[in-house]
């Protein structure tokens, strides 16, 4: 019962978690829209207008995923892992398709 709780769960996240990805990702590309094809022949500065749309948008994108893509259970933020029991594990960067949590092992998928 809890592991059918945190598979829904994460994936409703996870689509959440896309579809506010969406218009971060349209702002970025506007932003660099802007700052190639913007007029240069106004008192705007095109250049500094779409260098801050791309950065918020990208401060936007981290804040989104960052606060949304997490396990239901453990409110961890799946991350993938490399490494072995010799190595050690470390964290490579967010899990985007994970089959289950890296830190409490419910399942997500
Ligand atoms: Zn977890």
């Amino acid at each position: 019962m809890k592991e059918i709780y945190s598979v829904k769960e994460f994936q409703k996240r996870r689509k959440r978690a896309f579809k506010l990805f969406l218009p971060c990702l349209t702002l970025m590309f506007g932003s660099l829209f802007a700052m190639i094809f913007g007029p240069r022949d106004v008192e705007i500065d095109w250049v500094v207008y779409g260098l801050a749309g791309f950065f918020v948008s990208i401060g936007a994108q981290l804040v989104v995923f960052l606060s949304i893509y997490r396990c239901p259970l453990c409110n961890t933020i799946p991350m993938l892992t490399e490494g072995s029991i010799l190595t050690g594990s470390y964290e490579k960067g967010i899990d985007l398709a994970p089959k289950v949590c890296p830190t409490c092992g419910a399942r997500l998928k």
